[in-house]
C-alpha cells in the first residue's frame, strides 16, 4: 500500500491514516512487514529497499555472516537465500558477496512489500493517540504505531583524535561505496574488526599502500580454530552452532534466545554481548592480508593536517605521513541522532547509553513506538545487530501488535473512512 495523499491538494495538508508505519526497508523493516501482514495488520513501509547496503558498504565486500545466518525472517520460513538462488538459476558464492545480498533483499521486498513507499520520513510527532509522520515531499501520514527499523547509518563512530581533519583526509568506513579511488594512495586503516580488515584487503587489492592500526593485542580470526567442530561432518554441529551464528559456543545459545537474554541481570548481559561481538575478522579474510602490515596494541594519539596529507602520531611515539585515514571504528547507537525523532518524542523514550529500553514486542516506554535492529540490542542482545535476528524480532513484533485490539479494530474500518484532510 503506497501512502499516497488523498483529497484536494491545494492549500491542504492531506493525511492518510495507517495502522503501522515502518521506517526503513532494510532486513529488519522487511521482516517486520511480512510478519505483520501475515498476522493481518495493515502496514506501510517507508524508505528505499536495502539502501544502507547499497550506499554504505564497499563494492567487493562479502558478508561476514554465514549462509544460514543471512536469511531474512519470514513467518513461514520462506523466501530464503536458497529460494532466491534457485529462482534465479544462478548460484551465490560463499562468503556471500554484498551485491548478491542486496539482490536478495530486493527480491524479498518485491514479494513481501511491493508497495514500499520510497519517501523518507523526516519527522515523527505525537498527535493525540497517534503519530504524525512528515515525509520528505512535505506530505504527512498518521499512524497508530511506528516501527523504527532505520538501521545504523546515522551512528558512525569517529574518535575525537580525528576531529580536526576534514572528510577528505579522514573518513568513516560508512562514507564509502567504492574504495578503488584510493588506488596509489597511502592509507592507514584504524580498527581491528571485520570492517577494518576487509577494507584493508580491498584497498590493497585496489593498489593502495595500506597499513592497519588496531588497539587490541592481536587480531582475532573467526572460525579458524573451530575447524572440524564447525564442519558438516560433525554430528553435533547444530547443537554447538545455532544458525543465528552470533557468539561463541554456549553463549551463542543465549544470544539466539533474546527473550531469555532480556531477563538476565544487566552485568551478565553486558559480558555476553561484549564476548559475542568483540572485534574479529572472518577466517576467509586472513589470506588476503598477508602483505598488509597490521600493527596491534597501538593507538593513534593525534592526527593533524600536514603539507601533503595527514600526520599521525601513535602511542609508541612513531609517526606516519599518509594521504588518508580510513576510520573503521564501527557504530555507536544513539537514537537522538535519528533526525526524525524530535525532542518531544525523545523525552518520552527511556534510554540507556543512547539505546531505547524496550519491553515486549520491542516497544519503547512511549507506547506505540517500537525499535528494531541495533537500537534494540541493549534490551534484546547482540542478535539484533545481525540479519539473523530478523526472524525473532518479526515474530515478537507481530505477536505484540496483532494482540492490540485498537489496531485490529481499526483495520476493520473501510479504507475510505480512514482518510481525512486537514487545512494546513
Ligand atoms: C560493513 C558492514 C558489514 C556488515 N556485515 C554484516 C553481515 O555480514 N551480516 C549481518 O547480519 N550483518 C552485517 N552488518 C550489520 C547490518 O548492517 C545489519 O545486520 C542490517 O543492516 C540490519 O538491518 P536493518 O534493517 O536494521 O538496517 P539497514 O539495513 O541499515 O536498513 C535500514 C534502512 O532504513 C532506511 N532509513 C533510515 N532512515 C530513514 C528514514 N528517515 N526514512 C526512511 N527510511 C530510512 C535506510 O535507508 C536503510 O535502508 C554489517 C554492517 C556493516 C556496516
Amino acid at each position: 500500500m503506497e501512502a499516497v495523499a488523498v483529497g484536494p491538494k491545494r492549500a491542504m495538508k492531506t493525511y492518510l491514516s495507517l495502522n503501522v508505519a515502518i521506517i526503513g526497508a532494510g532486513p529488519y523493516g522487511l521482516a517486520a512487514a511480512v510478519h505483520l501482514r501475515a498476522a493481518g495488520v495493515e502496514t506501510c513501509v517507508f524508505g528505499e529497499a536495502m539502501e544502507f547496503w547499497e550506499t554504505q558498504m564497499p563494492v567487493g565486500m562479502c558478508l561476514r555472516s554465514s549462509w544460514a545466518a543471512s536469511h531474512i525472517g519470514h513467518p513461514g520460513r520462506e523466501l530464503t537465500l536458497d529460494e532466491f538462488a534457485a529462482s534465479e538459476r544462478r548460484g551465490i558464492s560463499k562468503p556471500i558477496p554484498v551485491g548478491r545480498f542486496i539482490d536478495y533483499g530486493r527480491w524479498f521486498q518485491r514479494r513481501v512489500a511491493p508497495d514500499v513507499d520510497r519517501r523518507r520520513v523526516v519527522r515523527i510527532e505525537r498527535e493525540a493517540k497517534d503519530f504524525r509522520l512528515r515525509l520528505d515531499d512535505g506530505e504527512a501520514v498518521l499512524a497508530r504505531r511506528v516501527v523504527v527499523a532505520a538501521g545504523i547509518s546515522r551512528f558512525g563512530w569517529r574518535p575525537r583524535q580525528f576531529d580536526g581533519l576534514s572528510r577528505e583526509l579522514a573518513s568513516h568506513s560508512g562514507e564509502h561505496r567504492d574504495l578503488r579511488h584510493f588506488s596509489g594512495r597511502r592509507v592507514v586503516v584504524v580498527g581491528g574488526g571485520q570492517s577494518a580488515l576487509e577494507s584493508a584487503a580491498l584497498l590493497q587489492e585496489a593498489g593502495a599502500e595500506v597499513e592497519v592500526i588496531a588497539r587490541q593485542e592481536r587480531i582475532r580470526w573467526l572460525d579458524q580454530r573451530a575447524g572440524w567442530l564447525k564442519s558438516e561432518k560433525n554430528p553435533l554441529r547444530s547443537l554447538l552452532y545455532p544458525p543465528t551464528d552470533v557468539g561463541p559456543p554456549i553463549l551463542n545459545r543465549i544470544v539466539a534466545a533474546p527473550d531469555m537474554f532480556r531477563r538476565l541481570p544487566r552485568t551478565i548481559r553486558e559480558r555476553i554481548a561484549f564476548r559475542s561481538i568483540r572485534p574479529a575478522g572472518a577466517g576467509w579474510l586472513a589470506s588476503r592480508l598477508h602483505d598488509v602490515p597490521i600493527r596491534t596494541s597501538q593507538v593513534v594519539e593525534s592526527a593533524r593536517r600536514a603539507e601533503d596529507g595527514v600526520e599521525l602520531r601513535l602511542d609508541d611515539g612513531s609517526r606516519r605521513s599518509i594521504d588518508h585515514v580510513l576510520i573503521c571504528t564501527g557504530y555507536r547507537v544513539d537514537i537522538a541522532r535519528y533526525g526524525f525523532l524530535g525532542p518531544d518524542l525523545l523525552s518520552g523514550v527511556r534510554t540507556a547509553d543512547g539505546y531505547p529500553l524496550l519491553t515486549d514486542g520491542f516497544e519503547s516506554s512511549l507506547g506505540g513506538l517500537h525499535f528494531l535492529g541495533a537500537p534494540a540490542a541493549w534490551s534484546y542482545g547482540p542478535l539484533c545487530r545481525f540479519v539473523s535476528g530478523t526472524a525473532f524480532s518479526g515474530r515478537a513484533l507481530a505477536r505484540r501488535i496483532a494482540g492490540d485490539r485498537a489496531v485490529t479494530r481499526h483495520a476493520a474500518v473501510p479504507r475510505a473512512g480512514a482518510v481525512w484532510a486537514e487545512p494546513s
